[in-house]
């Protein structure tokens, strides 16, 4: 990689410069509970919007539009004083030089701190990767949007059965939250928006696969909230299969093991997720998952003025020898507290170590079920979506968000419709866009 030459045009400044890489839940939660005046705050991130991931599903499935789960990250920090943001990728941490490189230009920094999150992790299934669909990133959710209504008009106006079968069958690959979340939402489709909107198709030509390798859905949860979740998806008559190993997808046949292999044009992938951070980082501090191995005050091991925040980090612990959970609550508790402790720097007092405050956890399932476990309380059904709706409102940034949302799940609620079933544009697996030029597209 060649050393950009131009530095990022930012205000000179007499105040230290905190550069915050990211603007995730952990990223936003710090620089909301820094002291206002200490610092040059400059955020960069390769997207001008905080996305909310939990509810891509919702996108995907045409619940909800994008805009309601995106915030501006300027709109969110608009007025705060010494705060600038660039949208760039940075590419390589010069910690030597105490410089970020970025696609736009090198930062100089006093203070860095990554908070750039995780990235799909497809465990070196490179056909996989090039051929099923991630949920990462609004891009994500409107590509699969696309690929799922596109996938039901060709079933439409194909006369093969064998091409029309492949056309309406969905495979979601993994059993956490969101490939539960998402398998849900497809299977509330079928029952409500194919008879609708397709009626020359079949309701039982639609057939929604849900693969998980390990024995049990929602590993993360309790073993009640497992078996809860298996029951509700088999009732909306998603076909789950535990202990199913995906090997192979080439965008026609997913190869199992030990299984028959499925024909499907629509492969969602929520197997699994790394850690995803720019270069110069050393391998010594890279630990499982990819993530960067930080000590207690989030400081990343070996450096004094790098830290690392969120799903990026790993703070291994005798209570969290993997790191904490790589979902938002860490996070944005991160976020928070390595904000007092930059404070801490700057007056020269010492730092305090980080304690994470476990909330609980929940996934959804269809419109109207969900389990929660809460402390030692482990709640299913109707009340724990009631709870899983309200958390979810409260967490989504911005007021006209909340609103957006709110409106289209109540609409859902009483109308059973999914109002955004549009294909805004045509989606095409990234093995076939990168055809080389002159092959004709399939
Ligand atoms: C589909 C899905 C469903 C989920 N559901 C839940 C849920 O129900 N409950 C829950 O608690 N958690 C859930 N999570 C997990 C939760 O969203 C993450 O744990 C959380 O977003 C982590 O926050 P973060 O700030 O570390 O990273 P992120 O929120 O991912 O933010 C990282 C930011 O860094 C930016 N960035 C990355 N690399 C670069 C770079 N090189 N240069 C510039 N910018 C960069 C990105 O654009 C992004 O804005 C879900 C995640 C997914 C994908």
């Amino acid at each position: 990689m060649s050393y950009p030459t131009q530095p990022v045009c930012l205000p000179d400044t007499n105040l230290p410069r905190l550069v915050v890489v990211g603007g995730g839940f952990a990223g936003m939660n710090l620089i909301k509970h820094l002291p206002k005046g200490r610092f040059q705050v400059v955020l960069i991130d390769k997207n001008n919007f905080h996305q909310f991931q939990p509810l891509l599903y919702q996108v995907a499935s045409a619940g909800i539009e994008p805009d309601s789960i995106a915030m501006p990250l300027r709109k969110r920090f608009k007025g705060y004083p010494g705060f600038y943001f660039r949208m760039a990728e940075v590419l390589e941490i010069d910690a030597v030089r105490r410089r970020l490189i970025t696609d736009i230009g090198w930062i100089a920094y006093d203070y860095l701190v990554i908070a750039t999150g995780s990235e799909t992790n497809y465990f070196g299934l490179h056909d996989v990767q090039a051929n099923a669909i991630g949920m990462k990133s609004i891009r994500d959710a409107l590509n699969m949007r696309s690929l799922i209504l596109q996938n039901l008009e060709q079933a439409v106006y194909t006369c093969d059965k064998q091409e029309q079968q492949a056309c309406t069958t969905f495979v979601v690959v993994g059993g956490g939250p969101a490939g539960v979340e998402m398998a849900g939402a497809l299977a509330e489709f079928k029952r409500y928006i194919l008879p609708a909107d397709y009626p020359e198709l079949h309701q039982e030509d639609m057939q929604i696969y849900l693969l998980e390798a390990g024995n049990r859905l929602l590993a993360g949860m309790s073993e009640k909230a497992g078996q809860k979740a298996l029951k509700y998806l088999q009732d909306l008559g998603v076909h789950v299969d535990l202990g199913a190993m995906v090997q192979s997808y080439d965008g026609e046949t997913v190869r199992i093991k030990d299984r028959e292999p499925l024909r499907a044009r629509t492969v969602i992938w929520t197997a699994g997720v790394k850690g995803s951070h720019p270069g110069g980082i050393p391998r010594e501090v890279v630990g499982a998952g990819n993530r960067l191995l930080v000590d207690e005050y989030n400081r990343v091991k070996g450096f004094e003025r790098i830290f690392a925040i969120g799903d990026v980090a790993a703070m291994v612990s005798d209570a969290y020898p993997k790191g904490h959970p790589m979902v938002a609550q860490p996070a944005i508790q991160q976020g928070r507290h390595l904000a007092g402790n930059l404070l801490r720097l700057l007056e020269g007092q010492p730092l305090r170590p980080f304690v994470y405050h476990d909330k609980g956890s929940m996934a959804t399932v269809g419109k109207r079920k969900a389990v929660a476990d809460i402390g030692k309380r482990r709640l299913a059904g109707r009340l724990a979506w009631w709870l899983w709706s309200v958390v979810h409102l409260l967490a989504i940034s911005g007021f006209r968000n909340k609103l957006l949302v709110m409106l289209n799940w109540m609409w859902s609620y009483f109308t059973y419709e999914k109002g955004n079933r549009l294909i805004i544009r045509r989606y095409k697996p990234r093995a076939q866009q990168q055809k080389p030029a002159g092959q004709p597209e399939t």
